[in-house]
């Protein structure tokens, strides 16, 4: 298949690039952990990375490999490796790429589990300092002769900041710094980010690319942009073959083997199935996630709404020019005096529940769960008020959310 073809139809089909054992059309579930050879010497060229193969199911499996793949197309990049969930891409990635007395300079709007793994990384001698990423002149201001890699999301959660993702990237390529972007909350459908000069891509699989909540993933893709030959923390015995691939084989070989976060097969399996109808639901999912928040934003109950598809927000212009659609992920600030657990409990379509993505909409309220740990003094001054309630947007009819939503304003406005 030549590679001009759109993404739906590029990610439907990428599994028959290769033939699928008996004919069929999904890559089957292949649970073996071990992979027989008839020939010794055979399976020395796979251990040693001279013929292609599997060996153990901690570091690759059919399945997982063939999931890898899809991931590799959506991204435009050159290779994948899957993990167990988004966070095990994340701290695996960064733990295989750094070393005690390393910088780096990370988004101060960051999902907050990664924001808590950067700052356990400080407890092992690595450096990051944190920056308001919608300016690339901060990140310019914080590089240091140590500075080993940037590190942003796309879209901040729950405040949805966009990231200066051009700006940043053209930093990292004049200082030849490793640019990492977490693309989560976009997806390869919204945007891709080597268009950005991003040299690595994560992805949360658990989130929008799976789409049904019922399995979690992650994965980091090269996007072949980066120059390895400039990065000191690689061993010689990865600095074989194509350039390209180095930093993404020892995030293979020193993360995921030996630190084990394995994404299983079938896990592999229900994330694959998600992902052939991504196009799709971020269609509906953004297209209900924009109506909502121009309703929202005229109801003279909510104070503030947060969403980059509205006129208002700071880097609109940004969104506009950068992705196909404004994304799923919606806050808002209830007026003061709105009780927010009356309004969430008055919803009866609208699921309260932590996470993103999901074909259903769910909510929840910010400063009680996920920012619950961060303490009052921290979340205001990142803006976070109490009555913020983050929305992930579903596929449901979008009639239908509206009815609930204004039901539940109306019932919480009595009490
Ligand atoms: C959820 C999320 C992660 C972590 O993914 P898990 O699969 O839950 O471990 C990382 N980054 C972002 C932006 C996320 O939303």
């Amino acid at each position: 298949m030549k590679n001009n073809k759109g993404f739906t139809t590029t990610t439907l089909h990428s599994d028959l690039q290769k033939p699928i054992e008996h004919g069929s059309l999904h890559k089957p579930v292949h649970t073996s952990v071990a992979y027989g050879y008839q020939q010794a010497e055979e399976i020395a060229q796979v251990f040693q990375g001279k013929q292609a193969g599997f060996s153990y199911g901690r570091a690759s499996n059919p399945t997982t490999a063939a999931l890898a793949e899809k991931v590799t197309k959506m991204e435009d990049g050159i290779a994948t490796v899957c993990f167990a969930t988004g966070m095990s891409a994340i701290s695996t990635t960064l733990l295989a790429l750094l070393r005690a007395g390393d910088h780096f300079v990370a988004s101060s709007f960051l999902f907050g589990n990664t924001n808590s793994f950067f700052n356990t990384l400080s407890q092992f001698g690595v450096e990051v300092s944190f920056v308001d990423a919608t300016q690339a002149e901060n990140v310019r201001a914080a590089l240091q002769p140590n500075t080993k890699m940037v590190f942003v999301e796309t879209i901040g959660n729950p405040a949805t900041q966009v990231a200066d993702l051009m700006g940043i990237g053209e930093v990292c390529e004049q200082h030849d710094i490793l640019y990492i972007v977490d693309n989560t909350l976009t997806s390869g459908y919204l945007f891709r980010p080597k268009v950005a000069k991003a040299g690595l891509v994560i992805n949360s699989l658990t989130k929008v690319m799976g789409g049904h909540g019922m399995a979690l993933g992650g994965a980091v893709t090269a996007t072949g942009l980066y120059d390895w030959s400039s990065y000191d923390n690689l061993y010689d015995i990865y600095k074989k073959g194509a350039k390209e691939m180095w930093g993404v084989t020892q995030i293979l070989k020193k993360g995921l083997r030996d630190m084990g976060g394995t994404l299983p097969p079938d896990g592999a399996h229900h994330l694959a199935l998600g992902m052939e109808t991504i196009g799709l639901r971020l269609e509906r999912s953004c297209a209900n996630a924009l109506t909502l928040a121009r309703f929202f934003a005229k109801h003279e109950m909510v104070n503030k709404v947060f969403y980059p598809g509205i006129e208002s927000h700071n880097e609109h212009q940004r969104a506009t020019d950068l992705f196909r659609h404004y994304g799923f992920l919606m806050s808002v600030e209830l007026n003061e005096g709105i009780n927010r657990f009356d309004f969430l409990n008055a919803l009866s379509l609208v699921v309260t529940a932590s996470n993103l993505g999901d074909n259903r909409t769910l909510a929840i309220p910010v400063a009680d769960t996920i920012y619950y740990e961060m303490g009052a003094e921290r979340r205001a001054s990142m803006g976070i008020a109490d009555g913020m309630i983050r929305f992930s947007v579903g596929i449901e009819d979008i009639d239908d959310l509206i009815e609930d939503f204004l039901t539940a304003l109306a019932l919480s406005a009595t009490t």
